[in-house]
């Protein structure tokens, strides 16, 4: 429970709620929206609401208030969790990470920006001048990552459209070092195609002088060269003028309508006019022994024209975020010389989607969202459960939705759905959406969590033949199979590679590694989208699962970005899908804190004279015992094996005043 809070606000820990009951959580959390209280606690899991106004608790006085201090002395905070988090690093080097999860539009990017501004807040007192820079660095790559990741969407003006997870290295006086992106899945189709109302990535429209310079000054003080910058810029340029070229045919020749437009992407990829004009137009296959140059028609040259800017802006992308790991990556540390290297990981990614029209990245994204709340469940809830047998404290058992059964629908080798898609893919005969389908259907059709049309005719939420639905621990989402094959498959010829490789600018060619390939060298199949994705999604699971983690979960209150409205059925799905009620439910069966004794007793010998300065006790069990009896708080404690447990944090809070008064 967080201390200087009155009631009036609600209860700043849902751990803390007289019931635990859909309609108690959602009454308390619309109170302290209304109240401007957008921060509350279930234990350490942090829950916050977007206020969709400036708040005034961000500043340097607020960051004194939450420096060094324990999480239950101040009212809930962002600040508190990343001290948390920051402390855990720095007294136990422990590697922490905080994931921060929620739908668009949540918060999740803002609540990341002042957890680093608090981390770059809160070190290097000595100001070492190397320690500034890297700080600097870190904050100013946010800056051009979401110039270049981010864009306007129906749901949020500021969308990121990639996930994010940073891992910041401090060395052992716990000042950062250092740092590393992993960037996911970037929405790259953006770049041809955006909803009503919505923008391709911001970097198209900083046409207007301000804000190309900013970025561009902040790639600077990031290390990019000039030459880089150009580049950049003239990729970007590049896409933009595809996006205007148009095909058309005369007898049986394709070609270019506004040719005046190949010899400015000439210019600007440094290429000959001919070879930009021979990849949009042919593309060279290997037939038997020969090689022969094969016109496009009208639709494959234009779906080779879009494959293009797509994939031009994701490795353009990609390759970014690579530049700011080289320049930011930690150099010149040795472990035996400077100690230990520890590292707090932050992680911002989309939270569940369910749209009108859901496809590939929808599912993608979706399974991501599979993984973490199973991450979660295994740390949270499990290990909960788990530590209370070990420890030998009696437990009741919760029971929760454990979502592994669909992270295997989606994963499993063979079964999966993304083995299916994979194996559609690699068909010798027809390659549809609808093989793929009929692969699922086969595959799945006894599966708990999946249907179809074709296996439900008469359910009305399954639309179309397409369709196909899971059902996910967050909801059921139909899926239309439109567009998989594709997007899985993710081809860009390789004449468009060989072109960007021959490239006399060295920047541009050297994004393009594998053009330097010819059409009979080319053998390996490269590894579809799901593939990457899955391997990514595994490996950041793995990453994250090693290290102490922390929770964000962030909610929307509303859809039309307003400070005031808290909308209770839109809120109410949010805290159900974040599972959120699960979580309180276990927080309460347990206790709010724990610690060996020898460390406890470190911590509190002084509060009594028959631990102060030592004990003549059996054990330090039996001290901790004799402590805790004196003070008056036996009622609220557990005795494990190795451990002492605290239900409340209240009781910690006196036992740390008590403290406070001895030494
Ligand atoms: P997400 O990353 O979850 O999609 P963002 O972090 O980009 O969402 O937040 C969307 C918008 O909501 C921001 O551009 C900002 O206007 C507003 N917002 C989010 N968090 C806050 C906050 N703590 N204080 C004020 N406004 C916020
Ligand atoms: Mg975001």
């Amino acid at each position: 429970m967080a201390e200087h809070e009155s009631l009036e606000y609600g209860k700043a820990d849902f751990v803390l709620l007289d019931n635990v009951s859909m309609e108690e959580f959602m009454a308390n959390l619309k109170l302290r929206f209304e109240k401007g209280r957008i921060y509350s606690y279930i234990g350490e899991v942090v829950v916050s609401v977007n206020p969709y106004r400036a708040m005034n608790i961000y500043g340097r006085d607020t960051i004194e208030q939450y420096k060094g201090r324990e999480l239950y002395e101040r009212p809930p905070h962002l600040f508190a969790i990343a001290d948390a988090a920051y402390k855990a690093m720095k007294r136990r080097s422990k590697d922490t990470c905080i994931v921060i999860s929620g739908e668009s539009g949540a918060g999740k990017t803002e609540a990341s920006k002042y957890i680093m501004q608090y981390i770059a807040a809160i070190t290097n007192p000595n100001q070492r001048a190397e320690v500034e820079r890297v700080k600097n660095m870190l904050l100013k790559s946010n800056c051009v990552l979401e110039a270049f990741g981010n864009a306007k969407t129906n749901r949020n003006d500021n969308s990121s459209r990639f996930g994010k997870y940073m891992d910041i290295n401090f060395d052992f006086k716990g000042d950062p070092i250092g740092g590393h992106i992993n960037n996911y899945l970037l929405e790259k189709s953006r770049v041809i195609f955006q909803q009503e109302g919505e923008r391709s990535f911001h970097s198209f429209y900083q046409v207007d002088l301000a804000d190309f310079k900013a970025v561009a000054d902040a790639m600077k003080v990031i290390g990019f060269t000039g030459d880089e910058i150009q580049t950049v810029y003239k990729i970007v340029a590049t896409i933009l003028h595809l996006g205007n070229l148009t095909f058309g045919v005369d007898g049986d020749v394709t070609l270019i309508e506004n040719s005046k437009l190949v010899s400015v992407i000439k210019d600007l990829l440094s290429t000959k006019e001919e070879n930009v004009q021979k990849a949009l137009l042919y593309r060279t296959v290997a037939t038997g022994r020969d090689i022969i140059e094969k016109q496009h028609t009208e639709q494959e040259a234009s779906y080779g024209r879009d494959a293009l800017a797509k994939a031009m802006y994701e490795r353009l992308f990609c390759w970014i975020v690579g530049r700011i790991n080289d320049i930011i990556e930690v150099k010149n540390y040795n472990a035996n010389v400077h100690g230990k290297n520890t590292v707090i990981g932050v992680l911002d990614i989309y939270g569940f989607e369910i749209f009108q029209n859901n496809s590939f990245e929808q599912f993608c994204i979706n399974y991501c969202n599979e993984k973490l709340q199973q991450l979660f469940i295994q740390l949270v809830l499990k290990q909960e459960q788990e530590e209370y047998q070990r420890e030998g404290i009696p437990w009741k058992h919760i029971d929760y939705f454990n979502n592994q059964i669909i992270v295997d629908l989606v994963e499993q080798q063979h079964k999966g759905i993304f083995s299916v898609l994979d194996e559609a893919c690699m068909n010798v005969g027809k390659v549809t959406d609808e093989v793929f389908l009929q692969g699922l259907n086969g595959k799945l059709a006894k599966h708990a969590h999946y249907t179809s049309r074709k296996l439900s005719p008469t359910d009305k939420s399954l639309e179309f033949d397409r369709d196909f639905r899971i059902k996910h621990y967050a909801g059921d989402v139909v899926y239309s199979v439109v567009g998989f094959i594709d997007k899985n498959k993710d081809t860009l010829f390789q004449d468009f590679k060989r072109l960007l490789y021959n490239s006399s600018n060295p920047v541009l060619k050297g994004m393009w590694p594998e053009g330097k390939l010819s059409i009979t060298e080319v053998t390996k199949r490269p590894l579809t989208a799901a593939t990457l994705f899955k391997n990514s999604m595994i490996s950041l699971v793995e990453n994250l699962a090693c290290k102490e983690p922390y929770y964000v979960r962030c909610i929307k209150p509303n859809d039309v970005k307003s400070p005031l409205l808290f909308e209770q059925e839109r809120c109410r799905h949010q805290v159900e899908y974040l599972g959120l009620l699960e979580n309180v439910r276990v927080r309460r069966a347990g206790f709010a804190y724990r610690q060996t004794y020898p460390r406890f007793l470190q911590r509190y010998k002084m509060i009594s004279e028959f631990t102060w300065p030592n004990h003549d006790l059996a054990s330090d069990k039996a001290a901790v015992k004799s402590l805790l009896q004196v003070c008056g708080f036996d009622h609220d404690v557990a005795y494990g094996k190795t451990k002492v447990f605290i239900r409340t944090p209240r009781t910690l809070f006196c036992l740390e005043e008590q403290r406070a008064e001895m030494v």
